[in-house]
């Protein structure tokens, strides 16, 4: 089967051989894959993982064949995959129901072979099944949106919560500023984009912060915040040079959400967080069930995320189409 491989300095596509299942694994037909924040990050060399690699986490497809052990409903379900894969159901996370932390995870597309190729074997445990009013290229958001959704079940919204700041309109950003909005919270974007800061303002975004024009955005945000800080404050830019603005925005006691994924050290001072008793948070991937259900109610948008599409051949254009261009949001890859 073709696949783009990455081998530690280019990716490149190779004739490789087909995956053979166990008795417990699907093989999926790969239809539509997005290339994500974290792909970038290996692809540029600031996120390792082991080489050559299959990248490809966000993906959806069709079960074309099952191990024995796999229940035979799922064959021809379209689907889409839990990104942690080799759950050993046993360690400690695992007894307490955290299979997203299980000690012997590994991530497909990160620590092994991804979905950028013609099939992919996936454990059975990993599927859940696309509704037919979900396109394929939509699927690929469900993963990103799961990750978008655990923000909010990480971090408990209480009562003083009323103003979020949110740092970096990608995909990502994009997910949350709608998740936010639904909950009543008043929404402050920042990004250079204006592109982006407006499809926010579409989502009811109530203050934009074009961050190329905007003097100081930390005193911006205080301003709009009767000089305290936003109760929240998020940061999903991959940018580590984001942080120190992003704790001088917060409030005194207010909360700080880390997203990004960028691989590189982050030189903040940590005092700033002591003495002003901010909590920071962090999470990763999170309920896919809610993220489809988010999808079906129509409660999150997602085509107008989209900005490029391309095909398995053009998988170097694909990585290029996000360099350069703040206005670009997601790309697709058609397998
Ligand atoms: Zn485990």
């Amino acid at each position: 089967m073709k696949a783009a491989v990455y081998d530690g300095n280019k990716i490149t596509i190779k004739d490789v051989p087909d995956p053979e299942i166990k008795e417990s694994q699907a093989l999926v037909r790969v239809e539509a894959v997005g290339i994500c924040g974290t792909d970038l990050a290996i692809a540029n060399g600031y996120l390792l993982t082991p080489t050559p690699i299959i990248l490809g986490h966000e993906f959806a497809g069709k079960v074309v064949k099952i191990g024995k052990e796999v229940d035979l409903s799922w064959l021809n379900k379209r689907v889409t995959s839990e990104i942690n894969s080799n759950i050993d159901f046993d360690c400690y996370y695992c007894k307490k129901g955290l299979y997203t932390q299980c000690v012997s995870r590994k991530a497909i597309g990160i620590d092994i072979d991804g979905a950028l190729s013609e099939y992919i074997a996936l454990e059975s445990y990993l599927l859940h099944e696309i509704p037919d009013s979900i396109t394929y290229d939509e699927a690929t958001f469900i993963e990103p949106l799961a990750a978008a959704y655990q923000t909010f079940e990480m971090m408990p919204i209480d009562k003083s919560d009323k103003t979020i700041a949110l740092f970096g309109l990608g995909k990502l950003g994009l997910l949350i500023t709608q998740i936010a909005i639904s909950k009543g919270l008043t929404l402050i974007a920042i990004d250079g984009s204006d592109k982006k800061l407006n499809l926010t303002k579409e989502f009811g975004a109530k203050y934009l912060i074009n961050r190329v024009t905007c003097k100081d955005v930390p005193d911006e945000i205080i301003n709009l915040t009767n000089n305290l800080g936003a109760d929240i404050v998020i940061d999903t830019t991959g940018n580590p040079n984001a942080l120190r603005e992003i704790i001088a925005s917060c409030r005194t006691r207010g909360k700080i959400h880390v997203k990004s994924t960028h691989g590189l050290e982050t030189p903040i001072n940590l005092t700033d967080i002591v003495v002003r008793e901010l909590t920071l948070y962090s999470s990763r991937c999170g309920p896919f069930e809610k993220a489809i259900d988010g999808l079906t109610s129509g409660n999150i948008q997602v085509k107008q995320l989209i900005s490029k599409k391309f095909k398995l051949d053009e998988i170097n254009k694909a990585f290029d189409s996000y360099k350069n261009n703040r206005d670009h949001i997601k790309t697709v890859v058609h397998i």
